[in-house]
């Protein structure tokens, strides 16, 4: 019948889509369902790039690199609670998954430099921006030219098993044909995190509690539940990232150094309000009592040539710029003639070298070079680094570590493979090589039974 097949992918990201195709490509009759009316999850945001180490593209740029320097940055930037096992795939496979990518029609020439990197080593489309985009894209191609039956608007609801407990299929939700059983002999869970769940979030940590998320709809951590309801064991899930400054536009994450250099904060009404370099919760809570709970990271050509990342943010078109505050604030809806003021008074305290204001610390420059720039930025929640637990084959595991034969997982609806803190670049990374590898393992397994 038509809802047999071998595989069943649940989840449309970079990592359901990679599964979907490396399962078809070893032999396995598959479905992918997508709850959600379109494609790409999280997946399809991504603006940063994808992680690998010794690829031929760094080769090129004469970048001097090794998974085992991707493997210790990456548990680093994880605080050492990564599972090493499977950060040792995610680095190890990182040069085979650029190359599979590359051979399916992606252009992942451009590398580039993310935090926690100690090299060059996030590939991305030439220009820099939208591998997220990007990647799913290449990978939808793929999955019509081989004929995939992706089934849009369908929910995953529940992982069905046999007496054994090894798994049969699954119960869908489809928004026309209702609930209905697709018969399988694997399953793979795809579904992406949390971050667009608050409530979810805010349980977990408060701190977070009213927090925006840079993430699409669908990430409400759904899948989650099935794979706890068919027994796979959750790890790590109150490590949360999130950050005061995303950039509202595209969602970027923008790094605290802007403001290291010498950004300040400004509302909506061209006023400073907090201390810019207090801590991220603080920040975070300042921002969101302003209007329309948003605030603006404003600075000049100095703190741009202090920090090359800025220049990412232009590229990326999230740093709108102008010759003066008050054109600035024109294009941007901020009060401009406050702002003009603001930013004198805020010159007038770095000349003083006190900030009697606010108590900023630190001030490194005045703000009074070339173009000025804003960026409108909210706290958010970005990404959630825990979930289901699986071994180095994408096998989902019980609590007490036993594998739930033909339930596997893949990307971020996974925990263990970022630690406490996912580095930027390594959730494309991340999708691409575990999806993959749940792909080709679920293939494998559905072949023999
Ligand atoms: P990853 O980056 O790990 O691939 P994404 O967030 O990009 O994750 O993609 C996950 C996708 O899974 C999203 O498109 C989301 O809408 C979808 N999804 C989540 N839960 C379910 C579910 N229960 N059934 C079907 N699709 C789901």
């Amino acid at each position: 019948p038509r809802d047999t097949v071998d595989v069943v992918i649940v989840g449309s990201g970079g990592a359901g889509f990679s599964a979907a195709v490396a399962a078809h490509d070893s032999g396995a009759k598959v479905i992918l369902i997508e709850k959600e009316p379109v494609i790409g999850g999280n997946a399809k945001l991504a603006a940063g790039g994808m992680n690998a180490a010794w690829t031929d593209q760094q080769k090129a740029k004469n970048i001097t690199d090794s998974p085992d320097t991707m493997y210790k940055d990456t548990m680093k930037g994880g605080q050492d609670i990564n599972d090493p096992a499977l950060v040792k795939i995610l680095s190890s496979h990182s040069k085979d998954s650029v190359d599979w990518m590359t051979k399916m029609g992606a252009d992942l020439t451009d590398v580039g430099m993310m935090g926690g990197a100690s090299v060059n080593r996030s590939h991305r489309p030439t220009g820099g921006a939208g591998v997220g985009a990007h990647v799913v894209q290449v990978l939808y191609d793929n999955a019509v030219k081989r004929n995939i039956d992706l089934r849009m608007n369908t929910r995953g609801i529940e992982v069905l098993k046999d007496d054994n407990g090894s798994v049969k299929g699954i119960l869908v939700k489809g928004m026309y044909k209702g609930y209905y059983w697709v018969k399988a002999d694997a399953v793979i869970l795809a579904t992406g995190g949390f971050a667009k769940n608050n409530e979810r979030v805010a349980k977990l940590d408060p701190s977070l509690k009213g927090f925006i998320s840079t993430n699409q709809p669908g990430a409400v951590g759904d899948g989650l539940d099935v794979a706890e309801n068919a027994g796979g064991a959750l790890k790590d899930m109150q490590y949360i990232q999130a950050h005061p400054t995303l950039s509202v536009k595209g969602g970027v994450m923008i790094t605290e150094a802007v403001r290291g250099n010498g950004a300040i904060l400004v509302n909506r009404e061209g006023k400073r309000f907090v201390n810019e370099i207090t801590t991220r919760d603080k920040a975070s809570a300042a921002i969101l009592e302003q209007t329309g709970k948003t605030a603006y990271l404003i600075f000049d050509d100095s703190v741009r040539k202090s920090l090359s990342k800025i220049n990412q943010y232009v590229g990326l078109g999230v740093a709108p710029s102008a010759d003066s505050l008050v054109k600035l604030g024109k294009m941007e809806g901020i009060d401009g003639k406050a702002l003009t003021e603001t930013v004198a008074r805020y010159n007038s305290l770095v000349t003083s070298g006190k900030d009697t204001d606010f108590e900023r610390a630190d001030l490194p420059r005045a703000l009074n070079e070339g173009n000025y720039y804003a960026i409108e930025i909210t706290p958010g929640v970005h990404h959630t680094m825990g979930g289901v637990m699986i071994d180095t084959k994408a096998e989902v595991m019980d609590a007490k570590k036993q594998v739930i034969p033909g339930l596997y997982g893949a990307g971020e609806v996974t925990g263990g493979v970022h630690g406490a803190n996912r580095l930027g670049g390594n959730a494309i990374s991340d999708i691409i090589t575990f999806g993959r590898l749940a792909g080709e393992e679920a293939a494998k397994y559905a072949k023999k039974n």
